[in-house]
Formats: structure tokens, sequence, C-alpha cells
């Protein structure tokens, strides 16, 4: 699928400012450690894309904040970033809302994913270089399942087809979960641990058989279509190999989703890690409850934006807080976000200022600790708060917001 225009990003050193050395450490849910990546020259990163039925609410935009400042802090550092995401454009919910509204499936996907398009533009969020979609992967899902099959990792229950996830002695590396905690988060989070028939609750769905009424592909397991674990697990096995750098999305897919995906590569292709680091953003809660699809609590960045809100306001608003943290949406948050970005923008527009190098060197420090982007914040509000004479600083300034932390001013 076509992906969005990538929004220009100054490099420091052509603003006079020296390069970047501190390499970027993030928390890995694997192993519980905060960690420095150790990338090559080309990092690799992937990172879960949405379900295109209702696009794009301030959790995804959280979310995608987050690995976008990942992105940034590799490439200030010298490295070119190959960044994948995919667009789950056939699944269950997808499926249920263009039942309920009686709108053609394809259709509600097309159009919510063009939104969430113009909201990462207008967000300046960093485009994936392959932008893939469920429906375009299949020949390379169907590819993975007959794979596993052939390393004898499947079984049908009554035509579906199955993952065992015996099949991967090192199944549970991901999410580190308790066996009940993963059955209880499997029945809430899309899986049927209680179907009949499987060998373990756990088992994951690879190829689900043709409905009556719901597409199908043809398939070497009969008509039908995929499964969302094994369609982000042959992406991005396909675009960036195996033992990528990071895999990214939000804390609620560490479990089943992004274990269930290291699993299937990992028995398809003999080999592991799937990933080296699975980073995991908090979840965005509004009113107390967990801003989500199913509650219908959402706050839209397209509504946001139709209002009249600087999308570099919702921007600044979200990177307040710690990407791995836990946090309730206000509207408050909104203004204090557009203050904010007034001063700085006052700030950047003065005739001097005090030198920016120190400025570089404490925004690239915060963010190479695991991506803390509040004091990163911090440290541009008490540059833009204090006096200088020094007249190269202002520009310097809004390089480094802008190619950092994506905030033009
Ligand atoms: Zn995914």
């Amino acid at each position: 699928m076509r992906s969005w225009p990538a929004p220009e990003v100054p490099r420091l050193s052509d603003a006079g400012l020296p390069a970047a050395a501190r390499p970027l450490s993030l928390h890995d849910t694997g192993t519980g450690e905060t960690r420095p990546t150790t990338p090559g020259e080309t990092a690799r990163m992937y990172v879960c894309g949405i379900t295109p039925y209702d696009a794009t609410h301030l959790g995804h935009a959280n979310t995608y904040l987050a690995f976008d400042l990942v992105n940034r802090v590799w490439q200030d550092l010298g490295h070119r970033v190959h960044y994948v995401q995919n667009a789950t454009d056939v699944d269950d919910p997808l499926l249920e809302r263009a039942q309920q509204t009686g709108e053609d499936w394809r259709e509600l996907a097309d159009r919510e994913i063009q939104l969430f398009r113009d909201d990462m533009t207008a967000l300046r969020v960093l485009p994936p270089d392959q932008y893939i979609g469920a429906v375009e992967a299949i020949p390379l899902i169907v590819e993975m399942i007959e794979k596993l099959r052939g390393r004898d990792a499947t079984y049908e229950v009554s035509g579906d087809v199955y993952f065992p996830i015996a099949a991967d002695p090192a199944f549970g590396q991901v999410s580190g979960l308790p066996r009940d905690e993963m059955t209880a988060l499997s029945a809430e989070r899309g899986g049927d641990p209680g179907r009949p028939g499987k060998r373990d609750p756990l088992d994951a769905l690879l190829w689900m058989a043709k409905r009556p009424g719901e597409p199908g592909w043809e398939s070497p397991f009969g008509e039908g279509r995929p499964g969302w674990h094994v369609e982000c697990s042959a992406i991005s096995v396909e675009y960036l190999g195996m033992a990528f750098d990071v895999e990214g999305g939000g804390s609620d897919l560490a479990f089943p989703h992004h274990e269930m995906g290291a699993s299937h590569a990992q028995v398809a292709t003999g080999e592991r890690p799937h990933a080296r680091a699975y980073v995991h953003a908090g979840m965005v809660g509004l009113d107390g409850e967990k801003m989500s699809k199913s509650r219908g609590n959402l706050v839209f960045v397209s509504k946001l934006r139709q209002s009249g809100t600087d999308p570099m306001a919702i921007r600044l608003a979200l990177l307040a807080h710690h990407y791995r943290a836990d946090w309730e949406w206000t509207p408050a948050a909104l203004d204090e976000a557009a203050a904010r970005l007034g001063r700085w923008r006052a700030a950047v527009a003065r005739p001097s200022g005090p030198p920016a190098a120190p400025l570089a060197a404490a925004v690239r420090d915060h963010l190479a600790g695991d991506l803390d982007a509040p004091a990163a914040l911090a440290a541009v509000d008490a540059w833009a708060a204090a006096g200088g004479a020094d007249e190269a600083a202002p520009a310097q300034a809004r390089a480094i917001a802008d190619a950092l932390l994506g905030v033009t001013l």
C-alpha cells in the first residue's frame, strides 16, 4: 500500500551542532531491562499498524509518536532506518463494523487508512518504508503457514488451522506472563481459549476457513483468511528478516500478539530471536478507563484537527508523558501544550538566545535514556525561558525541536 509523505528532517550537523554519540537505550519487555539498542548501519523496526475501522484515536497517536522518536534518534545517530508497518485490513472487528453499518468492508478500510495517513502526516510522524496491508500480504502469510506446516507446527480444528504453542520451546519469552494471565488475556484480546478441539487453550489461529458472507482467499489449507498474529509475523520476516532491532506497539500487544508473532517466526525459520527488543507504549485513558474502541471513549486526532487544534500542540500534549506510562487525557493537557508551543515559537523568533549546543546535548541525552520525552521538553522550556546573545541559537533550537522531537516551530 501507499505510505504517507515524509516530512523533512533537518540534520543537526548542518545547523552547526556537534554529532550525537550516546546510543539509544530502550526498555525491552522480553527481558524487563532497559538496554542500549545495537543497530548496524541500518536500524530495523517493525511497528504494528491499525485495524482500519476507527482511525486514529490518541492512544494510537501516542504509540506511533513513541516509535517516531526511536526513528528520529537513530537517524540523528547516523543510522539509516528501515521501518515497516502493517494495516490489518481484513479481520473480525473490521468485518463486524462493516456488517453493522452496511458498508463494504474494503471501502471502510480504505477510508480509515486514508484518514490514518492524513493524521500521521499532520503529526509529522515519519512514514514506514513499507506500509503493508494484510490482504496484499496473503501470499506471504500462506508461505509462512506452509513453512510451519512443514515443521509439523500446525493442526486443524473444523477446517481452521492452528499453531501449537508447544512447537516453540521459547514461548513466553516476550510477555513472561504466568499461564493463567495468558489465558485471561487471550480471551480478552481476540483469542479463543475455550474452543473445544484445541490442543492447548492458548494455541493461535493461523488460518480461518471462510465463513458464510465473509471474504476468503484460496490457499493450500482451503479458502479462508489469515489470523492476526501470523500477518505481522510474516510481513516483518519478509521485509526485515529475523533478529531485527525493535518490534513495537501498545502494551496491549505484548500478549498474545507479539508473543505469538515471535513464536510463529522462530518456528517457521528455525532462527531466533524474532526481534532483539520488544518495546511497548502505555495506554492513554479517558475518564478513568483505557481509551478503546470497545468502550467507545475515543478522542480522535482528526476531530481535534478539524476543530482547529494545531497538530504540533497534539504532538506536544502526547510527548509530555513518558511513552511507557499509562495516563489520562484531559482537555487541559491540550491547553498546556498549546501554551508551551507558543512559548517555544516566541523563543525561536528572537534575534538571539542562549547557546543551543547544550540544549542539543540535553535533548539527546534524555531521549537516549529510554525516550524520556518529558525531560527533553523541559530542557527546551528552560532554553526558551533563558536569555542569551547567541545569534545562531534560535535557528539551531528550531532544528533541534524539529529533528529530534518532530515539532516544527
Ligand atoms: Zn502486529
